[in-house]
């Protein structure tokens, strides 16, 4: 092995998933306007995700952070670049073969309540990706579905409620749980804190700190407000018009933003 190709593993050993020239072009704007030629949603992003790490993505709206979350999370596929996810190279897997990766990697959306399924139960929403796993007998999957409840908080008298009764933070909570059922190990949070109370957000953040000792997980946070996932935080990356213009230990960028739109950002962070 090469001292290049030594390098590359080791930073590797450290890192839980690696991207390289993500490139993601939308044919059409999301509301089917656009036409022609579209600038790519993101360029040539390149991204180290360090295991154990919470690595916040920042940026203005439209500036790429979803779309790069959603690429991370499998969810959509990169026209260029590469992923490689502890040593395997993600792109250029089958559709069958993703899945296996997709269960490791869990995106959770802001408002997850509006997905929920109206029928469902809270107990059967956090059973639901372990019956989609093929995890049985059922009894398993409700004693892990219990589990996990108990774990974020949710007690077991809610289970054989409807979550739409439940409050934006305790959905939340369930979001996180149900994600956390079949045991991921990166979890992608796409503006999960935005739109909840201050005291709510800091309880999510806290209870975030502590599953993630306890399982392991490694976090990404796609935000557009710093103000809260700053205590979270310790490798942060600035987007603006679908690249990274900034990147570093959160104390660093925190400390001394270099880039125009990083001090933008913390600025609209400080005013609150
Ligand atoms: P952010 O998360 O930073 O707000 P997005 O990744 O959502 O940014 O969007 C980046 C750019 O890609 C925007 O110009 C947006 O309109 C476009 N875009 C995002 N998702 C889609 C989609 N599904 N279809 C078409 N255009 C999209």
């Amino acid at each position: 092995m090469g001292a290049g190709a030594a390098a590359a593993a080791i930073a590797e050993g450290r890192h839980l998933l690696t991207a390289r020239g993500l490139t993601k072009t939308y044919a059409r704007g999301r509301f089917g306007g656009g036409g022609g030629d579209r600038l790519p949603a993101i360029r040539d992003v390149d991204l180290d995700i360090e295991s154990g790490g919470s690595l916040v993505l920042v940026g203005r709206s439209g500036a790429g952070k979803s779309t790069l979350g959603r690429c991370l999370a499998l969810l959509e596929r990169p026209e260029a670049g590469s992923i490689r996810y502890r040593g395997v190279e993600l792109t250029r897997l089958a559709r069958r073969e993703l899945a296996t990766y997709r269960r490791q990697i869990q995106l959770i959306f802001q408002d997850p309540g509006r997905s929920l399924n109206p029928r469902f139960t809270v107990g059967e929403v956090l059973e639901e990706p372990l019956a989609i796993a093929g995890l049985r007998p059922g009894a398993e999957r409700r004693a892990r579905a219990a589990e996990m409840a108990a774990n974020v908080g949710i007690p077991e008298s809610w289970l054989g409620r409807s979550p739409l009764g439940l409050s934006g933070g305790q959905r939340q909570r369930l979001a996180i749980a149900r994600a956390l059922t079949i045991r991921p190990r990166l979890m992608i949070f796409d503006e999960s804190l935005t739109g909840l109370d201050l005291s709510i957000q800091a309880q999510t953040v806290n209870l975030l700190r502590e599953l993630q000792g306890r399982f392991g997980l490694t976090f990404v946070f796609v935000t557009h407000d710093l103000s809260m996932v700053r205590h979270l935080a310790n490798v942060v990356a600035v987007m603006e018009m679908g690249e990274i213009v900034e990147r570093g230990p959160a104390a660093e960028v925190f400390d001394a933003p270099r880039h125009p739109m990083t001090r933008r950002l913390l600025a609209a962070a400080a005013r609150g």
